[in-house]
């Protein structure tokens, strides 16, 4: 279709809808068939090149208000230059701005000092015409401010009761004690950690149940503790520990009651068999006896027992003390007189030459005989050896069989002795378990021999105390009086022989 063909049908389209015929119409009704024959014409598009330069709001208007040429979009622009008045937008700027004033100066005083100075300084900045980018600029720091606000702190508070974060003031006037007049905050925490401490039983053993759930419910929450049902609860809470303590003291009164009725009937068990009767005891067993104890109550029957018996065992005691002091003077009269009797039998064994218990020659004996012996060796050339035998472990047949069967050995192997040495031998007990043979004009062969003889013949013998054998082996060493140039080297030589016999497994004679 052609320009020409479209602007017939306009003008067609014109006289068709009674329109006049003026450039306005003339302009949309050309428009409308170019548009309906599918041909752009610039000239029709400029009102939508003008809609895109508008604020978003205005288009929205413009396209509700069906405009299509430039002409109506003029008449609409005019009409709404007409309709915004400048003195209308200073009013609603003035009313902003007052606005933001009074809700400045309520963030001033709700006591947060970054807020309060954040304020002071946009309201200064409002007064004081501020560009655009100094508005921004504190925008951002409400932002700040905003992000970076931390009420942890209320937390901290919450020992004390409940918080209404969304009206703290109404938290504080919580925390103030009603008539206290001081306004103090109670610390209902440490009263709650108290009150819980204080309705443990003291005595009784286990926390009932309901005393339990009350302590919990108030360490949970020490609020609880200002309300009047919780309050009843506490008073029944210590009314039953009350009990649950008399329980126990109950109990532990009868358990110390039986002790005490035994205490008591040992004490007159005591005094009964004691052979110290005096009337004075007699009466505090009656007294004991007679005690009426169901007429007391619990705790005063357990003191009075106790203290009776107390006063029974003082002056049980006072009398046991003057019997041992009687006792005590006798005991030394005896041991002194033991002491004496101690030193006769000293002196007495020491003039005798004869062993008590082996009947042998004592030590003192062999001593004087080996200065006899020593005398005709010096004076006649007349050599002698010495034996010296001791028993082998003999602190074990003592350990095992006791000192009686030990006495016993020692006795027996002195017999055994005496049946082998000749009579011109001279044998005695030289100490404890040791036995020394003075053999005439014997060298150390033959002293061995004789030695040997022995310690076979106590190996083979068979000891025997209360019924018991008692295995016993002797050890020997021998020396010849020629070999040594003094008796105390002679006596010298023979112990170490012995000590060698020992070393060398017992039940054995060394020469020297
Ligand atoms: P070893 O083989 O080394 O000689 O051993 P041991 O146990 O014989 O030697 P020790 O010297 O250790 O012990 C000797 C014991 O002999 C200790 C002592 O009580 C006992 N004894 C000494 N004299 C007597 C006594 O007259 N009667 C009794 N029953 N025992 C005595
Ligand atoms: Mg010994
Ligand atoms: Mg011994």
């Amino acid at each position: 279709m052609t320009i020409n063909e479209i602007i017939k049908k306009a003008i067609e389209r014109l006289k068709r809808e009674g329109r006049q015929l003026t450039p306005d119409h003339y302009a949309e009704a050309f428009c409308e068939e170019a548009k309906r024959a599918g041909i752009i014409i610039e000239d029709c598009k400029h009102v939508d090149r003008y809609l895109h330069t508008l604020d978003a709001d205005v288009q929205n208007e413009i396209r509700q208000y069906r405009i299509r040429t430039t002409q109506e979009l003029v008449r609409f622009l005019i009409s709404k230059l007409n309709r915004m008045k400048p003195s209308q937008c200073a009013q609603l700027l003035n009313a902003h701005m007052a606005l933001n004033k009074r809700i400045l100066q309520a963030v001033e005083v709700l006591h947060n000092k970054e807020a309060a100075e954040l304020a002071v300084k946009t309201a200064r900045m409002a007064e004081s015409a501020a560009t655009s980018e100094q508005l921004e600029h504190l925008r951002q720091a409400w932002i700040n401010f905003l992000t970076l606000y931390d009420d942890t702190f209320l937390q901290r508070l919450a020992p004390l009761g409940r918080i209404d974060t969304a009206d703290l003031k109404k938290s504080v006037e919580g925390f103030v004690v009603p008539k206290g007049g001081g306004g103090a905050v109670p610390e209902l925490g440490g009263v709650a950690a108290l009150m819980v401490a204080s309705l443990v039983p003291s005595i009784a053993p286990s926390v009932n149940d309901a005393i339990a759930l009350l302590s919990d419910t108030i360490r949970n929450d020490p609020q609880m503790l200002t309300a009047q049902s919780v309050q009843e609860e506490i008073k029944q809470a210590i009314a039953l520990r009350i009990a649950l303590d008399k329980e126990s003291l109950k109990d532990m009164i009868l358990a110390l009651d039986t002790v005490l009725d035994k205490l008591s009937l040992q004490l007159i068990d005591l005094i009964e068999r004691s052979d110290v009767s005096s009337v004075e005891i007699q009466g505090i067993k009656k007294e004991l006896e007679a005690f009426d104890m169901e007429q007391q109550s619990d705790f005063k029957r357990a003191h009075s027992k106790l203290y009776t018996i107390a006063v029974n065992l003082e002056e049980r005691t006072e009398v046991l003390r003057s019997d041992l002091r009687e006792h005590s003077d006798r005991v030394h009269a005896l041991s002194a007189r033991v002491s004496e009797l101690e030193a006769e039998l000293a002196s007495a064994q020491e003039a005798s030459h004869e062993d008590y218990l082996t009947k042998l020659n004592n030590r003192r004996a062999l001593e004087n005989y080996l200065k006899v012996k020593e005398g005709e060796f010096a004076r006649y050339g007349r050599n002698f050896s010495v034996v010296i035998f001791d028993i082998d472990r003999f602190k074990a047949v003592n350990d095992r069989f006791g000192h009686g069967a030990g006495d016993a050995v020692l006795a027996a192997f002195a017999g055994v002795l005496r049946e082998l040495c000749r009579d011109v031998d001279v044998i005695g007990r030289y100490g404890g378990e040791e036995f020394m043979a003075l053999l005439s004009d014997t060298d150390l062969n033959g002293a061995v021999t004789f030695a040997n003889k022995l310690r076979e013949q106590v190996a083979k013998k068979k000891f025997i105390y209360k019924g018991e054998h008692i295995p016993v082996t002797v050890s020997g060493g021998a020396a010849e009086r020629r070999m040594y140039p003094s008796v105390k080297q002679l006596i010298h030589a023979a112990d170490q022989s012995l000590y060698a016999a020992k070393n060398n497994g017992r039940n054995r004679v060394e020469p020297s």
